[in-house]
């Protein structure tokens, strides 16, 4: 039986840990919260007092952990701590599945190639459902035996594998994914409105985009406004999903990479700039499809 330590069981981690357990990985967990950990402890998982015995002796380690600060800090340690790269044996693959910044991948990786250790970038597409389900997509920056080698551990958390490219290039296919979501999301909000305004329904109307020009994502799977969809956020007080703050950071994460491109995204930054002051409104925690709220007219007339 192989071994994964499972590091960050938030949203996406909790669940994702959940279905290495169903597939019959043993599996070792380490979260800040203890409450996170137990959750996991009651499906089978192993409980590990830090992320470092979690790693200790495994033959993988996945981390899905919020940003590129809370990576580099892990893997790579400080003059106080000792970082994962310094205690995983040779033969263990490293996995983060978290959305950073590509440079911090790079960087994570080329530290881990040195020591003769393998460290692949893999975040995921498909949400908490996805999560839940074991249907993410997964897109891997990584050397062709990396990729080959986390198949057996990524088919168990996944329907889509992708190989983008070398260290690095799954983070950046994640970010450029997720500034069309964000600029999808916020059109689809303001296309609903405008007809919500003009005294459309707005299931009706759902139903009309979705099979025409205007289809995308967002009315299949995710509608913003609230009760045309069923076990949506939207439908739940934009609850669970996935977080406002979130999308800010992904949505810097690819003005900082167009930057560094010279790449136009006039879309992304305006994108960015409503869901920086939709989370500035007190938003930050609630699911990003809530950004719906900013075109509903306020009942104050
Ligand atoms: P989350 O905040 O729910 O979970 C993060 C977890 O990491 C928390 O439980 C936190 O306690 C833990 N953590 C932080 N630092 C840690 C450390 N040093 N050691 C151990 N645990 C630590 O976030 P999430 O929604 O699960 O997202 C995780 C990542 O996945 C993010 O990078 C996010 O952008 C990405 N992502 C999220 C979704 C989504 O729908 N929620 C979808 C795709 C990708």
């Amino acid at each position: 039986m192989k071994t994964v330590a499972f590091i960050g069981l938030g949203n996406m981690g909790g669940p994702m840990a959940a279905n290495l357990l169903k597939a019959g990985f043993a599996v070792k967990v380490f979260d800040l919260v203890p409450a996170a950990i137990q959750i996991l402890v009651e499906q089978g998982a192993t409980a590990s007092a830090t992320a470092i015995e979690a790693a200790e002796n495994v033959d993988f380690v996945v981390t899905m952990l919020p940003a590129g600060k809370h990576v580099k800090s892990l893997y790579l340690g400080n003059a106080e701590q000792k970082g994962l790269l310094d205690i995983v044996s040779k033969d263990t693959l490293l996995i983060d599945s978290s959305t950073i910044d590509a440079e911090s991948a790079k960087l994570v990786a080329h530290a881990a190639a040195e020591k003769g250790i393998e460290f692949i970038d893999a975040p995921v597409s498909g949400g908490t459902a996805g999560a839940a389900a074991g249907t993410l997509t997964f897109i891997c920056g990584a050397s062709d035996s990396g990729f080959k080698k986390a198949q057996a551990v990524l088919n168990a958390m996944g329907a889509n594998i992708f190989h983008a490219g070398a260290a690095g290039a799954g983070q950046v296919a994640k970010i450029c994914n997720n500034m069309l979501l964000a600029v999808l999301m916020a059109g689809t909000s303001e296309a609903l409105q405008l007809g919500r305004d003009h005294g459309l329904d707005p299931k009706v109307l759902s139903d009309i985009m979705k099979v025409s020009s205007g289809g995308n994502w967002t009315l299949d799977k995710y509608n913003p406004c609230p009760h045309v969809m069923e076990n949506v956020p939207s439908s739940n007080d934009y609850q669970g999903g996935f977080m406002v703050d979130l999308m800010v950071k992904d949505l810097g994460l690819s003005q900082e990479a167009a930057l560094l491109s010279n790449s136009s995204t006039p879309m992304g930054a305006l994108a960015r700039s409503l869901y920086v002051n939709h989370a500035r409104q007190g938003n930050g925690r609630r699911d990003f499809s809530s950004i719906f709220d900013i075109f509903v007219k306020a009942n104050k007339e």
